[in-house]
């Protein structure tokens, strides 16, 4: 069989696209969802099973639609919640939202298109022509679609100075993918633990850590030891950035809004305003400036704008305080086991000072927007076919505005889209809910008229 659309993938990204492709294709149409991922339809983000891990974004601002802006909150409110839309739900909460809105798509139209839930990964593409890609599967079988979206988030970023051929001692105690909780189970009350990164995902993991009932000392460290800032309790009202006309240069952009800022605008309102010119301003950037922003000004970024809900800072920040975590600013120099100990090695950030910390578990929580696509077997397996170009800046794979995959010769592949972080070197601004819910209604739309003409072609060819 040959499947209309063939959906790989089982987190958000996928689900919001199957849910606009079930508004969007008529009856006789199939789609299959590709994925084996137990947490199925919550993805990375929203399997997890404790409510202290919020969302960063306020519940208001999260609906799966980019047209019905108030269904996360009404689906709060039928549910008895009592949250309102300037504060920040669980994760958890929204995960069993996700999987009532494909449940809700699939009961609500009597005549929709076909679904099959197709439980394996994608692990290769066999053959990839404009009318119809195959793939081959992790269980040995072949699927066969005439339009496929790659929707499969972004993998953890490899640790750096650590090799497969470590001690095994050191090896056990090293947590690749923090995602997988497991490993939590393992750690002592008074383990010392060092984790690299210092963004959200090293946040979620000293909560994690302290419900777990760790009490023991938290070494986090990061090039620049910057650690997200909080939203505000109250909601904020977005203001528009004052850019000056023709500025470019990202010294220039960040002069202009500190400017305001100093001025007197909350600066978190100056970051709400930009998010809606985010994806504008990165595409005119060219390439040694879009370089120059990830080398420069990455990490102040993404401490202003990826922000925790105020009562998962209030936790982080009582626990700075008291000393249970450190955060140091330095490059990791070694990482190995001497003299019975683990041992992390760094240089100071600034100086040629070299600090070396015993620990009893290193976590990986080096972020997701960087991952390349070293992660994903099927990625790999498409690039040395030149089904596929790796962004040149390692923010996933190229595509173009419609999400279209670009091959080696940069001309789209018909009918190939990629969805999610992935496409973050065309849209940067392309990780969160309220941006990847507008590309996945665009995209349904592209497939959906794709599919169309397909289906009519096929019908006039049986006629
Ligand atoms: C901890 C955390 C918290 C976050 N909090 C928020 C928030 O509060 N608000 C917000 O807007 N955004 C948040 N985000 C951003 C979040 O990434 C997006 O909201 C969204 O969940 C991304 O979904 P996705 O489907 O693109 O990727 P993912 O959630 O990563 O899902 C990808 C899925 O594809 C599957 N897959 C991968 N490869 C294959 C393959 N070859 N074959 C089959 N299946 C495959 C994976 O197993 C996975 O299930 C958060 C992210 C994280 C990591």
């Amino acid at each position: 069989m040959v499947y209309d659309v063939a959906v790989v993938g089982s987190g958000f990204s996928a689900i919001s696209l199957v849910n606009n492709l079930l508004e969007l294709l008529p009856a006789s149409a199939s789609i299959a969802i590709v994925g084996d991922d137990s947490a199925f339809g919550r993805g990375t983000a929203y399997r997890t099973e404790l409510h202290l891990h919020r969302l960063n974004v306020p519940a208001a601002r999260m609906s799966a639609f980019a047209d019905r802006p108030t269904d996360f909150l009404d689906w709060l409110t039928k549910r008895g919640r009592t949250v309102d839309g300037g504060s920040f739900a669980s994760r958890h909460d929204y995960g069993l939202y996700l999987r009532d809105t494909l449940a809700s798509s699939l009961r609500s139209k009597q005549q929709r298109a076909r679904v099959d839930f197709v439980k394996a990964k994608a692990v290769s593409c066999l053959a990839c022509e404009n009318e119809c890609a195959v793939f081959g599967l992790s269980d040995g079988r072949e699927l066969k679609a005439a339009s496929v979206a790659l929707c499969l988030g972004v993998g953890t970023a490899s640790l750096p100075r650590l090799t497969s051929d470590a001690d095994i001692a050191l090896l056990r105690r090293v947590v690749r993918n923090p995602w997988r909780l497991g490993w939590l189970s393992r750690v002592k009350p008074d383990d010392t633990v060092a984790i690299l990164g210092s963004g959200l995902t090293m946040i979620d993991q000293v909560l994690s850590l302290r419900n777990a009932g760790h009490r023991g000392k938290i070494h986090v460290l990061s090039r620049r030891g910057l650690t997200p800032h909080a939203h505000s309790h109250v909601p904020v009202q977005s203001v528009e950035p004052a850019l000056s006309e023709g500025r470019l240069e990202i010294s220039e952009i960040l002069a202009d809004l500190r400017t305001q800022v100093r001025r007197g605008q909350d600066w978190r309102a100056v970051m709400e305003g930009l998010r809606h010119n985010t994806q504008g301003l990165w595409q005119s950037l060219n390439q040694p400036q879009r370089s120059r922003f990830l080398r420069h000004a990455l990490a102040w970024w993404n401490i202003h704008r990826h922000r925790v809900a105020p009562q998962v800072y209030e936790v982080f920040d009582a626990l700075l305080k008291d000393g249970t975590v450190s955060v140091h600013a330095g490059f990791v120099s070694k990482i190995a086991r001497i003299d019975g100990e683990n041992r992390l090695t760094f240089r100071q950030r600034g100086t040629s000072v070299e600090t070396s910390l015993a620990f009893d578990w290193l976590v990986n929580c080096t972020g997701m927007e960087r991952a390349g696509i070293g992660h994903s077997p099927l990625l790999q397996n498409m690039h040395e076919q030149n089904m596929l170009e790796i962004d040149a800046l390692g923010l996933g794979i190229q595509v173009d505005e419609e999400s279209r995959v670009l091959c080696c010769d940069k001309i789209p592949r018909q009918g190939l889209f990629a969805v999610g972080a992935l496409t973050a070197g065309q849209f940067w601004e392309i990780t969160a809910v309220p941006d990847i819910r507008n590309q996945t209604r665009d995209v349904a739309k592209r497939i959906a008229k794709r599919s169309t003409r397909n289906i009519s072609d096929l019908n006039d060819n049986q006629t």
